[in-house]
């Protein structure tokens, strides 16, 4: 494997997107490599020479308190990320084939990098952390007073019910990326112990582990349009949503003109937090790929294999996690969408009021709804390349399946035990749940609606 020190630093837009989304945390992203099994041995040692017992190894003393996620959310001493900018070139990963893994590129190269290197240390500046605790807390804050706002004019008021669950439909929506986002500070807060593995995937050293596999530096990130779609149509909407509730009525208040700036800013981080979601997911498309030609190469290395095996499965884990969450609870909401935005047109038909500037509004009200939800619903579905990211595992599991060899029966059935052994065995993104949502929305019973906003 060549070993190949690149200097062009990455495309700076990631680190805008991670910058918005408040995803910075820790102050050192980038440290030496080791692959999990390393991992575990290394905090094992640590453990044994933190304690005074300096006898034998007892059966007692093999410590199981090691967090798989350890490498993503424990603190390192700022003096190792100096000495790792100083010589990079100094740095050995012991003779473990596997830990060079941990610094593959695109094309299964070990490309060594460090913060300065990709160019992310300027925007993860001293502070970044509080930086992102803030813009979360007041996004959060924000989306709580709007929906307290709602409440007090529209709860209880039985006309009033379909726009009240349309829009808190919408502001739950934007809001579970930042709620996403600041458990994912909490986790790394508390150095990841504890459950709620799924938070490790918004972390910044997970994220930057994961683009190494796009090769930015050369090729720029893939998903261009794609990109473009995610940070232009959350401001088309937020726009349409200005004009709409400022431009068209003529009864603006500080408070409407709020709620349109909150909304367009949620919107954005969403739009951020999607590109991530989509990044991550093709650098796992070919990380896995990489895998299975290494499997196939050293065929009969066990042991090395697993070792590269361990450490692909825990980080799938952790994003796939993540997606199902967050798919989980965008699905709901996206139908509660859907089926009040289409009642509601549906009474706005069937009203016998002549067409007056107030119907006109309504219309334009109407179709940045649907711009809204169709972005959630369409931007979604591409990031994660479905409504699960359950087909990437299972591509995987198949290959392996065909790649097999008679002759080296025995390393195969190995891994093959392995992946079965790990195999998630929670529920995907259910239809039934989906028909709930719909079951609770038949439910309510409506009476004459105020269809006009
Ligand atoms: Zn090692
Ligand atoms: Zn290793």
């Amino acid at each position: 494997m060549l070993t190949d020190n690149t200097e062009q630093t990455w495309p700076p837009i990631v680190w805008f997107a991670m910058k918005i989304s408040g995803i910075f945390y820790h102050q050192q992203i980038v440290r030496q490599r080791r692959c999990l099994s390393c991992d575990m041995e290394h905090f094992a040692k640590q453990q044994k020479i933190n304690s005074d017992d300096t006898n034998a190894l007892r059966p007692i003393d093999v410590d199981i308190t090691y967090n798989l996620t350890s490498q993503y959310e424990s603190n390192f001493s700022y003096k190792s990320a100096r000495e790792l900018g100083n010589d990079k070139r100094s740095q050995d990963d012991d003779t473990c084939d596997a830990c060079k893994t941990c610094w593959w590129n695109k094309d299964g190269n070990v490309v060594r990098y460090t913060e300065s290197s990709i160019g992310v240390s300027h925007w993860n500046h001293p502070g970044s952390w509080l930086l992102s605790i803030i813009i979360l807390f007041t996004t959060i804050g924000l989306l709580i007073n709007e929906f307290r706002r709602t409440i007090n004019t529209k709860f209880g008021n039985p006309k009033k019910l379909l726009h009240l669950l349309s829009y808190t439909a919408f502001l739950c929506t934007v809001s579970i990326v930042p709620i996403m986002s600041l458990s994912s500070k909490l986790r790394s807060a508390f150095s990841g112990r504890g459950p709620g593995s799924w938070a490790t995937a918004i972390n910044a050293r997970f994220i930057v582990r994961r683009l190494q596999f796009l090769d930015p530096a050369k090729n720029g990130y893939p998903g261009k349009i794609f990109l473009v779609a995610c940070l232009v149509w959350p401001v088309l909407c937020a726009v349409f949503r200005c004009y709409v509730i400022l431009g068209l009525s003529n009864k603006q208040t500080t408070e409407d003109a709020l709620s349109c700036i909150i909304a367009g800013l949620a919107q954005f981080i969403w739009g951020c937090f999607v590109f991530l979601i989509y990044l991550m997911r093709r650098s796992f498309q070919i990380q896995l790929d990489l895998v299975l030609r290494f499997l196939k190469t050293m065929e009969g290395q066990t042991e090395l294999c697993q070792r590269v095996l361990r450490q692909v499965t825990e980080d799938f884990r952790c994003f796939r996690h993540c997606v199902r969450i967050y798919m989980t609870a965008v699905i709901p909401l996206c139908v509660l969408g859907i089926t009040t935005n289409l009642t509601w047109q549906y009474m706005l038909h069937a009203t016998d009021a002549k067409p007056s500037e107030s119907l006109n509004t309504q219309k334009y009200i109407n179709i940045m709804i649907w711009l809204e939800i169709s972005m959630f619903i369409c931007l979604g579905a591409v990031a994660v390349g479905g409504i699960d990211a359950k087909h990437i595992w299972e591509m995987f599991q198949l290959s392996i399946y065909c790649l097999q060899s008679s002759h080296q029966r025995s390393h195969w059935n190995y891994l093959i035990r392995y992946l079965k052994h790990v195999e998630e065995r929670t529920p995907a993104v259910s239809f039934s749940m989906i028909l709930s949502v719909v079951g609770f929305y038949m439910a309510v019973q409506f009476g004459k609606q105020d269809v006009i906003y």
